[in-house]
């Protein structure tokens, strides 16, 4: 059982406090991800779980035992960071047996469970190489070697991928999901990477100023989000947000004006006021040829890529908007379109950016 709890955890660094309570139930196995702007305290809460940051206040359980005053080592976790660490004076199997050895296992046993993660990781190859003999992506395997070997029950990583180019991160990505198939251990990974997150996790928790805005998987999260923030930080490109005012509502739809885009927008809601204030987000990817939402809208510029077209257009007050297209290749820069969108594909958000549904 290696499940994780939280409840109502908090950390002040002095007189400022970084994480504000925060409630979270990790299940056994389970892939869960942190993410979060820059500063928002993923690393704070995932180093109170690891142990290298005291709790303030609030509960930590790991496999149903009170974890708060344990020591990291009597946790039954192991982390990787976004720097490697790696001794450079010891060979990749020197490294991955290092905490092993430390712990005064017997060297057989240590050598079984170097080869068991060098096979897994497919390092085999590399073993008798030292660190400034491999590759970056090469570097982080090793790192993420030397935490398998001590069997942890839980697994913490803090970005790992930062470090690496843009083609080796989507390879490492692959393999640390590879990884988790393997093993079916709990992993807590932190990103700042709305991609790692949605294409890593199990269940994402997005994290904002030290709070939980919300948590759930993937595409719950990226279809039915609970806010602004939620809607705005998944996603890329990113969803389009609109100002309107309710004009009319009944019959499970909301007619909103959209003064700034000089356009009506109908979309599915409850019941709302007249004169209520909201926002109304549309993803790129849901505007169509069809709808009783029309922007008018003229392209500024397009972004082919091959298999589809994102066209940045601008409206009345000048913001841009951005639509995926699928008539990319017949449009030009400066041309007007009319972008249009279905009742159900527009979320609507209050003036304090919840959702309204
Ligand atoms: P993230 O990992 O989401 O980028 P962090 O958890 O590193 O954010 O930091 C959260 C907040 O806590 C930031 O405002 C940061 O400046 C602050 N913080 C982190 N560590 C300390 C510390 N040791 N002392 C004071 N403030 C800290
Ligand atoms: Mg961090």
């Amino acid at each position: 059982m290696s499940d994780v709890k939280l409840q109502d955890i908090r950390k002040a660094f002095g007189s400022l406090e970084v994480i504000k309570g925060v409630d979270l139930d990790i299940k056994s196995g389970e892939f869960v991800v942190f993410v979060g702007p820059s500063g928002c305290g993923k690393s704070t809460l995932l180093r109170m779980i690891a142990g290298l940051e005291e709790i303030t206040s609030g509960t930590l359980e790991i496999g149903g035992t009170r974890m708060n005053d344990v020591d990291p080592s009597k946790r039954g976790i192991a982390m990787v960071f976004q720097s490697y660490a790696l001794y450079p004076h010891m060979t990749v199997r020197e490294n991955m047996g290092f905490a092993l050895r430390f712990a005064g296992v017997p060297k057989a046993e240590v050598e079984k469970q170097v080869a068991e993660a060098a096979r897994i990781l497919e390092l085999e190859p590399l073993l008798d190489r030292k660190p400034k003999q491999l590759s970056g992506g090469q570097r982080q395997r090793v790192a993420i070697g030397r935490a398998i070997v001590r069997h942890p029950n839980v697994f913490l990583f803090d970005e790992p991928l930062s470090n690496l180019d843009a083609e080796l991160r989507v390879h490492m990505r692959i393999e640390i999901a590879r990884l988790h198939k393997t093993l079916a251990t709990t992993m807590i990974y932190v990103t700042h990477d709305q991609v790692e997150a949605m294409t890593l996790a199990d269940k994402i928790v997005v994290l904002r100023a030290g709070l939980v805005e919300q948590v759930g998987s993937p595409l719950e999260l990226y279809d039915d989000p609970a806010n602004l923030f939620v809607a705005g930080f998944l996603g890329s490109p990113k969803m389009n947000f609109f100002k309107g005012v309710v004009t009319a509502s009944g019959n499970g739809n909301v007619t909103i004006e959209l003064p700034e885009v000089g356009g009506t927008s109908i979309v599915k809601a409850a019941t709302i006021a007249a004169g209520t204030t909201v926002t109304v987000g549309v993803r790129p990817e849901h505007f169509d040829d069809t709808g009783p939402a029309v922007l008018n809208l003229t392209i500024d510029m397009l972004e082919h890529l091959g298999g589809e077209t994102f066209a940045y257009a601008r409206h009345g007050s000048g913001d841009l908007v951005i639509i995926e297209t699928k008539h990319g290749r017949d449009l030009k820069t400066g041309e007007t379109i009319h972008a249009k969108f279905e009742p159900e594909r527009a979320l609507l958000f209050d003036a304090a950016g919840k959702r309204i549904r």
